[in-house]
């Protein structure tokens, strides 16, 4: 169990994880004037950045200097150790350490999993050809960046928030853009029926076409990509793919030391996990029955999360009722409270 404040000796608190979540709990953390020596390990190479606008660095409309949040001089001052581009590959709960990939040991008292999602890809052949991408990091949106441009035939692979947000990134490039999507209409999850006739309607009208009910199942080509094929039509010429389908709770680790973990890594309403000094915040956690894949949950996650491991346990985090809205300029679509097929409720 933490007890941070009081103690003659400071306790060290570990985060896995440099993203938005991970970095907005620590911030929260210090609020309470803890006693805890704070090291973050982030596998990327960048600070702390705002991955909403991942979108405005494909289209060139900002470098990555101006998503920063929190720049290397934001963890000096509040005394935080960051160790930028260190993978942890294990977390042994028992002895309390962590392992990093440089093969360094690290002892904890208190542990944060800030580890986030991943891009779930499905399963689709050709995946390892040049020109085929995710669009998750910094330098997923910077390789997009290199690569798009006036004349390209980009296919984006998911009809929902990030896979749209993309499409019409790389339509203000000057790509030529079709968006490929499983499901009968764009959006499902946020929009019905009527709602996403109106989307696709619009972004025809932005010139970006749009194949639904059509299920990928390879991109092709020789060394680089050619063709997206589908299970059935015909194949449409590509020379740049993204795959924008969804995401997947990073839990490996987790649960290899042991941690509770479902879709996500099981938490309380105190956002603790099944170990009394291991916590966990942000996309990686499952909280009632619920992974999120926003930002405003996961910041309400943090101030609760800040409380229970500074010793100042009391405030819960009882879920949050979710409202997105896309960020495709001449689109307007809104969406709020919970999704439901059902008709009646
Ligand atoms: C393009 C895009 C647009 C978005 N737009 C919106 C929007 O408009 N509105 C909204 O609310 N949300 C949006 N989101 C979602 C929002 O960005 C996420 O919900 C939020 O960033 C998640 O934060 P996180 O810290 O939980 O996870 P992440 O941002 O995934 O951060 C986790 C970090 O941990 C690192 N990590 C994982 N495992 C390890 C390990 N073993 N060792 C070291 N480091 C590790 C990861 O590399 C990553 O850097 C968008 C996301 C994307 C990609």
């Amino acid at each position: 169990m933490i007890v941070a404040a009081g103690l003659a000796t400071r306790q060290r608190l570990l985060v896995i994880g440099n993203g938005m979540a991970g970095v907005a709990c620590v911030e929260q953390i210090l609020k309470h004037r803890p006693r805890f020596a704070i090291t973050i390990f982030g596998d990327e190479h960048y600070p702390n950045y705002n991955r909403i606008l991942l979108s405005s660095i494909v289209a060139g409309e900002r470098t990555p200097e101006d998503l920063t949040l929190n720049g290397v001089d934001w963890y000096r001052r509040h005394g935080i150790e960051l160790r930028l581009g260190t993978r942890v590959v294990d977390v042994d709960a028992a002895a309390k350490t962590i392992t990093a990939a440089d093969g360094a040991v690290h002892p904890f008292d208190a542990l944060l999993f800030a580890t986030g999602s991943s891009p779930a890809v499905p399963p689709i052949s050709g995946l390892q050809r040049e020109g085929a991408f995710v669009f998750r990091t910094l330098e997923d949106a910077q390789a997009l960046r290199a690569h798009a441009h006036a004349g390209v035939q980009a296919v984006v692979i998911g009809g929902g928030l990030l896979g749209l947000e993309a499409a019409r990134a790389l339509q203000s490039t000057g790509c030529q853009v079709t968006v490929v999507h499983l499901p009968e209409h764009l959006m499902e999850r946020c929009v019905d029926a009527a709602g996403a006739a109106y989307l696709q309607t619009r972004l025809w009208q932005l010139g970006i076409r749009v194949l639904l009910g059509r299920r990928t199942t390879a991109i092709v080509g020789e060394g680089r990509v050619r063709a997206v094929a589908f299970a059935d039509g015909d194949p449409i010429p590509a020379d740049l793919v993204v795959i924008a389908a969804g995401i997947r709770p990073n839990v490996t680790l987790a649960q290899g030391a042991g941690v509770a973990v479902n879709r996500g890594i099981l938490v309380n309403d105190y956002l603790e996990t099944s170990h009394p000094d291991i916590f966990a915040v942000g996309e990686c956690v499952e909280h009632r029955g619920v992974c999120y894949g926003l930002l405003a949950p996961l910041l309400e996650q943090g101030k609760v999360l800040a409380a229970t491991i500074t010793g100042n346990k009391g405030p819960v985090y009882t879920g949050t009722t979710i409202a997105t809205s896309l960020k495709v300029t001449g689109v307007d679509v809104c969406s709020a409270g919970q999704w439901t097929d059902d008709p009646d409720s």
